[in-house]
């Protein structure tokens, strides 16, 4: 049998329903703040990760897909000939190099505007080592905010997200909220030098990657999982001393309009965050308990120079991601399920064989209406159609039969009072609307 592509799963109809509604929702709250859709592709030139993330970083070093033209492919392979840096492109690891690239080469943010105010939803694919809540392909929802450096941005974007959490039912005390500033370029070169000959000196603690990230990207060493690295790194300097009096302002600022706005943090000068475009403030949602080591449901902060270095004009950014999947077992390890109540407005159930181009008519010029409407398509015994219609939870079955087909009415049974009664086949689309319609307003019974 072929199966799904290892850590890549379906979103099958219940899941599938939740992530919609997921982004409606998402949409809706966002939008009060004024944030609109954006929609970019899945796949980007290579050069785009490499540049923004990061050539370092995990994320472009080991768990990119590639993503090549079988022609392009079949060249490479057979005739030796190496594909255009164009040609070479990469599965969206993340949302935010592709945003930024879209806000630069459409000019969404000309000098002086106003922020682009950018929400976006879909896939993401990282070939890591699949296990629980860890996948290849995984639905991130996040946002983008680029035009401005203010500190209230960032402060009114994590509002905004904890004003999510709570539409989709997440209590405030089941995560807690990391923040840290990373500082700007001046101050962090300063960090990274004091960092860098702390890690020196403790080096033969330190597990091999860490090693080999002394000289790479000795940031990285701060969030290592290594329980020795992290008795040796709870001594290392931190970045909240070396922040230049700028990068410290705006941060005490982010920190003041979070208490203003009664979010609790908790300030975390080892989050560094694992993509290199950051800058100032970096902030994680990780939850509280049950979720083991794939705690982190969201995170993101602030990037000034990235769309510099994919050559656009300075355009200071701010935003985060959600990761759908672990948001569901965040909810999940508190009680709440996706399920979604289906219920069909109409059945129509045939008794005779003829009755079934009548049926199909009939569910056409229901649909038509609005309502929902379906009936058996395999041939079922009417005994078996009654069964699926209380499958689908349907709220009124038509039956049609000889008599009703040779009479040109319906029998029409109302499935929670379980009343029939005879409608003529001309006006029983209308009566099941203002049935249906003074039900739905009176409320469930
Ligand atoms: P990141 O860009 O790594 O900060 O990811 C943002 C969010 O996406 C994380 O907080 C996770 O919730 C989610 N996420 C990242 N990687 C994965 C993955 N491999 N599988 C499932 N969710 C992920």
């Amino acid at each position: 049998m072929i199966v799904s592509p290892e850590g890549m799963n379906d979103l099958l109809p219940d899941m599938a329903f939740f992530w919609n509604s997921f982004r409606s929702k998402a949409l809706e709250t966002f939008g009060r703040y004024g944030y609109l859709p954006i929609d970019t592709p899945v796949v980007e030139q290579t050069a785009l990760f490499v540049r923004s993330i990061g050539e370092g970083t995990d994320v472009v070093a080991k768990e990119m897909f590639a993503a090549i033209s079988g022609e392009n492919l079949r060249r490479w392979l057979e005739e030796g000939k190496s594909p255009k840096a164009k040609s070479l492109l990469s599965l969206r690891p993340e949302g935010t190099a592709g945003i930024v690239r879209a806000v630069v080469q459409h000019d969404l943010v000309p000098q002086g505007a106003a922020p682009a105010k950018l929400v976006y939803a879909g896939p993401m694919f990282r070939a890591e080592r699949p296990q629980k809540d860890r996948y290849r392909q995984f639905n991130q929802l996040g946002i983008e905010c680029l035009g401005s450096d203010s500190p209230t941005i960032d402060a009114e974007a994590i509002s905004m997200l904890m004003d999510f959490f709570g539409q989709i039912g997440l209590p405030y005390d089941s995560f807690k909220l990391l923040i840290n500033s990373i500082g700007c370029e001046s101050c962090r070169s300063t960090y990274r030098e004091a960092l860098r000959s702390f890690l020196l000196e403790n080096s033969a603690s330190l597990c091999e990657t860490c090693n080999t990230r002394i000289e790479l990207n000795p940031l990285r060493t701060l969030d290592c999982k290594n329980a020795d690295c992290q008795n040796v790194m709870h001594v290392a300097p931190k970045i909240t001393n070396y922040l230049c009096n700028e990068c410290k302002c705006h941060f005490d600022e982010v920190k003041e309009l979070l208490c203003v706005s009664s979010i609790p943090y908790i300030e975390e000068p080892s989050l560094v965050r694992g993509l290199d475009y950051y800058t100032r403030t970096v902030f994680e949602v990780q939850v509280a308990e049950g979720m083991g080591a794939q705690n982190a449901i969201g995170g993101g902060g602030r990037y000034d120079r990235l769309a510099e270095q994919i050559e656009g004009r300075r355009t200071p950014g701010f935003g985060f991601a959600l990761g759908f999947e672990r948001v569901v077992s965040a909810l999940s390890s508190i009680g709440i399920e996706p399920h979604v109540a289906r219920s069909l407005d109409v059945f129509v159930a045939c008794a005779c064989a003829e009755a079934y181009k009548v049926a199909f008519s009939l569910a056409q010029a229901c649909r038509a209406k609005g309502l929902s409407a379906d009936f058996d398509h395999q041939g079922r015994s009417l005994k078996s159609q009654l069964k699926l219609a209380n499958k689908f939870n349907a709220l009124q079955v038509i039956f049609l039969g000889p008599d009703e087909l040779d009479g040109n009415y319906v029998t029409v049974r109302d499935m929670e009072n379980h009343e029939e009664r005879p409608i003529s086949m001309e006006s029983v689309v209308v009566e099941l609307v203002a049935a249906l319609t003074k039900k739905s307003e009176s409320g469930p019974a």
